[in-house]
This record gives C-alpha cells, sequence and structure tokens, in this order.
C-alpha cells in the first residue's frame, strides 16, 4: 500500500512529502481523532477502536505536504478490490498535492492545462484527460507490484 502511494506520488509530480503513512487497522471506520505529525517521528496516529458502527479491517494511508500541518486519510477496507484502492489512492492523494501545488497540474495532461484524472479503464486505474477521456497510461506501471 504503502509503495501504491509512493509511486501515485512519483507520477503525481514528487511532491515534498513531510510524512506518509501506511497502517493496518481492524476498522477503518474507527475515528481518527489525531493525525498531526509529531516533530522527528513519523505522522502519528491515533485511533477510538471502540467507535460504534461496523469493524472493517483494512489500511489508512496517511499523507501530509506540509511538515507544520495536518494532512488527509485514504481509507481503504480489505475488502476493496486491488484495482478499486490504487483508484482511490490517485484520487485522494493526488486531490492532497493539488491542494500544494497551487494550480499547477499534476501530474499534467498533455498538451492541456488541467491535471489528469484518475479513472479506470478497461479494468486498469490509469491516468485520463478529463476532457476527451482520452487514455494517458496505467497508475501502476506494468509489472509494477506494491
Ligand atoms: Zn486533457
Amino acid at each position: 500500500m504503502r509503495k501504491w502511494s509512493e509511486e501515485v506520488l512519483r507520477q503525481a509530480g514528487n511532491p515534498h512529502v513531510a510524512a506518509l503513512t501506511a497502517t493496518a487497522t481492524e476498522n477503518v471506520n474507527s475515528f481518527v481523532f489525531d493525525m498531526g505529525p509529531r516533530p522527528g517521528s513519523a505522522l502519528e496516529l491515533e485511533f477510538d477502536s471502540t467507535y460504534p458502527g461496523c469493524g472493517e479491517p483494512g489500511v489508512l494511508v496517511g499523507l501530509s505536504l506540509d511538515p507544520g500541518g495536518v494532512g488527509s486519510m485514504v481509507r481503504l477496507p480489505d475488502s476493496l478490490p486491488d484495482s478499486e484502492a490504487v483508484l482511490m489512492l490517485a484520487d485522494q492523494l493526488q486531490e492532497e498535492v493539488l491542494e500544494s501545488t497551487r494550480g499547477e497540474p499534476a501530474p499534467p495532461c498533455p498538451g492541456h492545462v488541467h491535471p489528469a484524472k484518475p479513472d479506470m479503464a478497461g479494468g486498469v486505474p490509469s491516468w485520463v484527460c478529463p476532457r476527451d477521456g482520452k487514455l494517458l497510461r496505467s497508475i501502476l506501471p506494468p509489472g509494477f507490484t506494491g
């Protein structure tokens, strides 16, 4: 999961990452009440394991691009197929990256001013042009193993 995240970030222009974590948890729906990075340590996550609701095991990917700020959290239940998980990661990590690039498209859509958008193309999570739907490339390179 972490490798997928790193690959997605690399494709989204290799932003400076303050913290990137992938944490397996018994319940991805548990309430995250503290996800600020601590000095000298990786992004720290705390969960309320008593949070009511359906307990769904999975992985929480936390990304922070700002050393002093909070980041975002992607919830990936184990029940999610790998290709869907990659798509969700790309979508949410890209959103976080775009917030930090001040309008700079990441990753750029060749010949256009907008960024490429993650979408499913023939069952493969891919970067596509949001305007004409043109397939640019798969999000994970062929043969990539996470
Ligand atoms: Zn385009």
